[in-house]
């Protein structure tokens, strides 16, 4: 990364955050802002509604940063502190904006109400800020420049933190204003490799030493419900520079993982699959015996889905003998694949087989489901484990069922 670039901090202000009752997720939301902008985001700080708190976070914020964003605070009540704890910090008074009352005063009129006197304050702003217009609601933000230490000036943008607000106010205001204050031409980008199939450790170890904190691009790698994806970032003048930076990178890790890469970019299994499957103009089938009818419903309800599915059935494993009209023994999980591609006249079968104990070495057992995937005359038989946290076991079972979908479509 270039330290050329200016560093920012944002600020998420409120109880409700820190009480754990809201997700912060305006914080998220502005980092991949800045990041497309160039801006390198160094902290992120959550503080509750005291004013002492707001305080020295603004002051340490100043000291280590140039790019200040906070949001949360503006309203009319009395836990909203963040023009007073700006004001105090920077060392300046409170200034009435007549015309910020006018436009408060206006949004009630518009509903036909008397705008209450607790809301004069939101037309006080720390004295030589710049006043951040809010089309959408009554808290406008503002944007102040404080000298900081060694006469380096850091720029504070408060804003509301309702998160639509937040967003129309970033659009119109705030990011053409940064873009100017950050001088650099410079853009960050992204691109994210999705593995499945290996423990992060385990696909770290597949890898030439892409992790190395000062390399060019930086790899990260992250692991999420047994998906464990690669994130490579470029910064460059252009785009298409940082594509062209990342590109051997991506070449290489696809080179050393091979089929365990199944996505980029937020793609999912069940997108690919479904996407295998539009490609090569087939359908698919389902009879769930264990998962309620959840990996047909993940088919089903993804971006792009397109009919693909062409049908799902879900049954406890009891009721399998009614439907195939025999005895559930050898060959039953085969068979019930075939029945329910032939029954919704698709190409492809899928049948996911109810959970059983399997005996390991020494008189151990573990838990395991079986899986049949049949196209034309040909079916094959998977076993999985069904093991791990409580939390994240149906996630990667759905996960194993579709990510082997997908590796038998490929030789389809
Ligand atoms: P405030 O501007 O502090 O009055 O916040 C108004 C509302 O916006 C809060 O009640 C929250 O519901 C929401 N909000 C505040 N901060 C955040 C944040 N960092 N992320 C998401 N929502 C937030
Ligand atoms: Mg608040």
């Amino acid at each position: 990364m270039s330290t050329l670039n200016k560093r920012a901090e944002i600020i998420a202000i409120g109880d409700e955050l820190t009480c754990g009752h809201r997700l912060d997720t305006n914080s998220r939301w502005i980092s991949q802002q800045l990041c497309d902008l160039g801006v390198t985001i160094a902290f992120h700080t959550t503080v509750g509604d005291d004013i002492d708190d707001n305080l020295n976070v603004l002051q340490r914020a100043v000291s280590r940063a140039e790019i200040v964003i906070c949001t949360g605070g503006l309203g009319p009540t009395a836990d909203d502190l963040t023009r007073q704890a700006v004001s105090q910090m920077a060392g300046v008074p409170l200034v009435f904006d007549p015309e910020t009352l006018e436009h408060i005063q206006s949004i009630f009129g518009r509903h036909g109400r008397k705008m209450p006197e607790q809301n004069n304050v939101q037309a006080y702003f720390p004295e030589g800020a710049k006043i951040i217009p809010n089309p959408e609601g009554t808290a406008p933000g503002f944007d102040l420049s404080v000298a900081a230490a060694d006469e380096q000036v850091s720029r504070i943008w408060a804003l509301p933190g309702v998160p639509y607000e937040m967003k129309e106010m970033w659009n119109q205001s705030v990011a053409p204003a940064i873009s100017n204050f950050s001088g650099t031409n410079q853009v960050i980008c992204h691109h994210v490799l999705h593995c499945f199939g290996g423990g992060e450790s385990q696909i770290e170890s597949m890898l030439p030493d892409l992790m190395r904190r000062d390399r060019i691009p930086r790899v990260g790698i992250t692991a999420s419900s047994a998906t464990i994806s690669l994130r490579v970032t470029a910064e460059a003048d252009t785009r298409e520079d940082c594509l062209i930076q990342m590109q051997p990178t991506l070449l290489t890790i696809r080179e050393c993982l091979g089929d365990l890469v199944f996505g980029e970019n937020g793609q999912t299994l069940q997108e690919v699959v479904l996407s295998q499957l539009q490609q090569r103009s087939l359908k698919l089938s389902v009879v769930d015996f264990c998962f309620g009818g959840s990996v047909a419903y993940l088919l089903d309800q993804a971006e792009g889905s397109d009919h693909r599915l062409a049908g799902s059935l879900q049954m406890p494993a009891e009721y399998a003998e009614i439907w195939l009209g025999r005895a559930s023994t050898e060959g039953w999980l085969a068979e019930s694949a075939e029945r329910v591609r032939d029954q919704f006249e698709s190409e492809i079968g899928v049948a996911v087989g109810p959970i059983y104990e399997r005996s390991v070495e020494a008189g151990e057992s573990s838990s395991v489901f079986d899986l049949v995937i049949c196209h034309e005359r040909q079916s094959a038989l998977f076993t999985f484990n069904f093991g791990g946290h409580s939390k994240i076991r149906l996630a990667r079972s759905q996960k194993q069922i579709l990510n082997q979908i997908r590796l038998c479509l490929k030789d389809v």
